[in-house]
């Protein structure tokens, strides 16, 4: 199969949908992967470890989308990208396409068949293609909260870990999914006092035996996180209803509670923000400070440590790009119910029934 790599054209956005060590399994496996040049200068791969892993280097981006029958992208297409698809070209990327009229309208004109990595499933009921992308969030949470913890960045002065005869930093994680379970790792690692809240007990007995004392956890009422804000010094946003906009948990009320210089970190601020005073803000300019309370709310924060972002959505992604290539789309997605549950648009439908609701569309 004919399978094209284009370097990504959103603003600020440096991943890659395939490293040369994916490039290699396909090449291997004798199809033909064309990447664009520079695809992945952002992140350290260069034009010649794709071609020593086979891959041919095309300039021509126009030719590029016109010769493949599998275009694999990280984020949705832009304008310039959509109106080159057409009939019997599959788009394997993120698509978020719900909240996104314009796109849809593309895809649905392109004819091609869109297969959307956020909405890809697995047998425990999680999302797949997703997770990696909030591994990584809930790690760099505590690298930047601790970061804006220190007097430079506004917060109180602060070291996550103390030091022997001081006691370390207080850090609540509001959700116990991928999000908080990764960001409270690393603040175990880092020597912090931890404590997770989950509206799920069996989340919750999940947690406790994994880290056992260490982890303390909290079942989540508006009470019990009040209660627990006046000694903390950071706390880290990391709530999910799936489809629904997130909870506010900390009210503009609450902030009053916390130390000067306490640090909120919103992770689910693509969700609109677990904290009322949540606004989105950029990897340029990432915080601002209300009430004396320093907030962190970027709202693609992955894209900060964009290598380990592209390793890690690809080690997920490749599975199933291999057996979109080997088999074909149409019995790569009859053999695995999970890959058909990305299928989202095809032959101009929408054919993922919460998209399809979002647009009023048939489905
Ligand atoms: P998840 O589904 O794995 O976990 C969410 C957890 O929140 C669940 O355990 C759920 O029980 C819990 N929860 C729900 N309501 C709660 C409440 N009132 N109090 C406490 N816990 C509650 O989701 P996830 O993958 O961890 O994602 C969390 C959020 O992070 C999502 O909004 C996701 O979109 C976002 N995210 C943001 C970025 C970013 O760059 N900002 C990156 C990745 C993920």
């Amino acid at each position: 199969m004919d399978i094209a790599v284009p370097r990504e054209i959103k603003n600020h956005e440096y991943r890659v949908g395939m490293t040369p060590g994916g490039v290699h399994e396909l090449t291997r496996a004798g199809h033909r992967v064309r990447v664009e040049s520079g695809a992945g200068a952002g992140v350290g791969f260069s034009d010649e470890q794709y071609a020593a892993a086979g891959a041919e280097l095309v300039s021509d981006v126009e030719a590029l989308f016109a010769g493949a029958e599998l275009i694999v992208k990280v984020k949705e297409p832009q304008p310039e990208e959509y109106r080159r698809l057409k009939p019997g070209q599959v788009l394997f990327t993120y698509l978020h396409l719900a909240p996104d009229e314009a796109q849809t309208k593309g895809l649905l004109a392109s004819g091609c068949t869109a297969i959307a990595y956020e909405t890809v499933t697995d047998a425990q009921g999680g999302l797949p293609l997703l997770a990696p992308m909030s591994e990584v969030a809930g790690r760099m949470a505590v690298q930047a909260g601790a970061h804006c913890l220190e007097k430079a960045q506004g917060g109180r002065g602060v070291l996550l870990g103390g030091v022997p005869g001081v006691l370390p930093a207080r850090v609540l994680v509001l959700g116990g999914g991928v999000v908080g379970i990764n960001a409270a790792r690393m603040a175990m690692g880092l020597g912090a006092d931890v404590t997770i809240f989950d509206k799920s007990l069996a989340r919750l007995k999940e947690l406790d035996a994994l880290y056992g004392p260490r982890l303390k956890t909290l079942y989540s009422t508006a009470d019990a996180i009040e209660a627990e804000l006046a000694r903390a010094d950071l706390v880290i946003g990391a709530v999910l209803i799936p489809g629904a906009s997130a909870p506010k948990l900390v009210t503009r009320a609450m902030l009053k509670k916390l130390p000067r210089g306490a640090v909120l970190v919103d992770v689910a601020i693509d969700q609109g923000g677990c904290f009322e005073t949540s606004k989105p803000t950029t990897h340029q300019q990432p915080t601002f400070e209300v009430d004396g309370v320093v907030h962190y709310c970027v709202a693609n924060m992955p894209g900060g440590v964009a290598r380990t972002s592209t390793l890690a959505l690809t080690n997920a992604t490749l599975p199933f790009v291999q057996a979109l290539a080997n088999k074909g789309w149409r019995r790569a997605l009859s053999d695995n119910a999970h890959l058909a549950e990305g299928l989202n648009v095809h032959n101009g439908k929408v054919v993922y029934q919460a998209v399809a609701e979002a647009h009023q569309l048939q489905h």
